[in-house]
């Protein structure tokens, strides 16, 4: 039986062995996929032990993604631009390789599903993390007018900035000082790339006045389904309101493809991955 697995710290709430288990159960492989619970310290004797014991491939999650880099041989050009990896491939002569499937994953559902392209569009993103690094890379390379930034750590937004910048001549790069000041000008989409939301105390960081109807929202939290940024947005007629689950599922199906080289049967894990979610589910 060929072994996947998830590495991070905590990782008990994941939906990733749902989706992929289901995966490989459409796929008639006979593979597992695991939740490897794996604290920092730890990362880099565990990550060793589990390639030695014949484990095929990995996705990686909070807080491994920038920390695993180090025990790669290898690591795919986009995922190191990013500075972090969410998929590992392991060789048949256990050589590893990194991948972010994150921002590819996100760009896929956009343009596939939701039905826009990021060409020519000006974005706005809230929060300039390990996913608003690798989201925003994506829009830069799909060809993006502009990408605005506000992060409450200053430094976190300068360095994506002008790592944006370096990297993609083309695509105006604006760093705002403040959430609100991201809808001016108008953006023709909204990213909260943050973790903003996740909680029910959490408040709204955007004025909700400042929505207007042609504008699309996406949070790529994806629990609670409808985080209180997608309610507000929904309330004030936004056109496109969309949470991160599109985002899990390509992200996730883009690594099964890394791994095994077969076409991801997405229906499946899309279903698979809701059933958890609802069994889960905060609102
Ligand atoms: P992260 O690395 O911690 O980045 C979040 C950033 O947002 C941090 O720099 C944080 O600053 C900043 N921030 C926090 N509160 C803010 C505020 N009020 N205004 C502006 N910036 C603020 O987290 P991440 O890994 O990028 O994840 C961000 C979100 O994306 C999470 O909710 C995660 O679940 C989601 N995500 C979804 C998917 C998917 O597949 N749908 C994939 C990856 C991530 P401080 O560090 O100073 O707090």
């Amino acid at each position: 039986m060929k072994r996947f697995g998830l590495l991070g710290y905590p990782v008990k709430h994941s939906f990733s062995a749902a989706m992929h288990n289901a995966a490989f159960k459409e796929l008639g492989i006979d593979a597992r996929y695991e939740l490897f619970e794996i604290r920092p310290k730890e990362l880099q004797q565990a990550f060793k032990q589990l390639v030695k014991e014949g484990v095929c491939g990995f996705n990686v999650t909070i807080p491994h993604k920038e920390d695993i880099i180090s025990s790669l041989d290898q690591i795919h050009p986009e995922a190191e631009l990013i500075g972090a990896v969410n998929t590992i491939k392991v060789e048949e002569d256990r050589t590893t390789k990194g991948f972010n499937t994150d921002g590819p994953g996100f760009i896929t559902h956009l343009t596939e599903v939701v039905g826009v392209n990021p060409q020519g569009k000006r974005i706005s993103i809230l929060g300039a993390g390990g996913a608003a690094k690798a989201v925003s890379v994506q829009l830069a390379k799909s060809g993006a007018k502009s990408i605005a930034l506000f992060d409450i750590d200053q430094n976190k937004a300068e360095d994506l900035a002008a790592k944006l910048k370096d990297n993609f001549a083309n695509c105006e790069i604006d760093l705002k000082s403040s959430a609100d000041t991201l809808l001016e000008p108008q953006p023709d989409i909204l990213i909260n790339a943050t973790p903003i939301g996740m909680h029910k105390d959490d408040e709204l960081v955007f004025n909700p006045e400042l929505f207007y109807a042609q504008l699309i929202i996406y949070d790529l939290i994806y629990n609670p389904v409808e985080t209180f940024l997608l309610q507000e947005a929904k309330r004030k007629g936004c056109r496109g309101i969309f949470n991160g689950l599109g985002m899990l599922l390509y992200q996730g199906a883009l690594a099964l493809k890394i791994w095994l080289d077969l076409e991801p049967p997405i229906k499946v894990m899309d279903e698979a991955l809701r059933k958890a979610l609802a069994k889960q589910c905060k609102i």
